[in-house]
């Protein structure tokens, strides 16, 4: 996709196509659901074009390069991006746990039960409580992610004794190229059913899931967040700067 003239704005514009032709096959509206450009490797000016074609929701799994790449997010912070929500959806160490919780609004990829422990100690004095999903690993060999519904049920016990952190739902990640995307998606809804009926009083209800190869499969299985970056972008190999 580098190499032709493909805009950002025209690969938005036929991905909300897409995810509308959808919604309209799974009877579902399409405000249910948000669109997440992810980030990672995408230099600044790509961040900024996303922007102004209407995206305010952004994704990155490094913290550090998020730090770098949206440094105007973060209270008090100045505009541009200040309307915009950025969430962390890669792999988070337990030592970068502190500059993550200042930096996102959301962290997505709770994996283990250390994270919440570490998360907790520095959000304890927040007004407003972080909001995070649990990840669950429902397939892909190489992808993290609590590995079951029993130690997601146990990680939820801890999450919802934390006051600086808010549960708001799940997050997965379907094995690449295999077409079992759809079994994987079943699996995340058939989760936060658990939860729901495990935990009534706390909120399960974002489910994010689907990516640039499989996001018209998690529409129709329920996602309501899609991470999309390469059929936002185009490839991310190599070190092009974006033409
Ligand atoms: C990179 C990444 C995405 C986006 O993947 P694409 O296939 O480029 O759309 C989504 N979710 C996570 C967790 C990622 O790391």
């Amino acid at each position: 996709m580098w190499g032709d003239s493909l805009s950002i704005a025209a690969a938005l514009e036929s991905i909300e196509e897409r995810i509308q032709r959808a919604c309209i096959r799974a009877g579902r509206k399409r405000e249910e659901i948000r669109l997440m450009a992810v980030t990672k490797f995408q230099p600044r000016a790509a961040v900024e074009e996303a922007r102004s074609s209407g995206i305010r929701l952004f994704g990155e799994n490094r913290v550090q390069e998020a730090a770098e790449k949206f440094p105007a997010f973060g209270a008090g912070d100045p505009p541009p991006f200040r309307d915009c929500e950025l969430h962390m959806i890669g792999s988070l160490q337990r030592n970068k746990a502190k500059l993550a919780s200042r930096i996102f609004d959301c962290i997505q990829s709770i994996d283990r039960e250390e994270l919440i422990a570490e998360l907790a100690k520095h959000t304890g004095g927040r007004e407003r409580p972080l909001p995070v999903l649990l990840e669950l690993h429902t397939g892909e060999p190489s992808k993290s992610g609590f590995p079951d519904g029993e130690s997601l049920i146990q990680a939820a016990e801890r999450l919802l004794c934390c006051p600086g952190l808010r549960a708001a739902g799940l997050m997965t990640m379907a094995p690449f190229d295999s077409g079992e995307a759809r079994a994987s998606f079943r699996a995340l809804a058939r989760a936060q059913a658990a939860l729901v009926s495990r935990f009534p009083q706390a909120d399960w209800s974002c489910l994010s899931m689907g990516m640039s190869g499989d996001f018209e499969i998690a529409v129709e299985e329920g996602s309501t967040l899609l991470r999309i970056g390469t059929a936002i972008f185009g490839e991310r190999s190599g070190s092009l700067p974006r033409a």
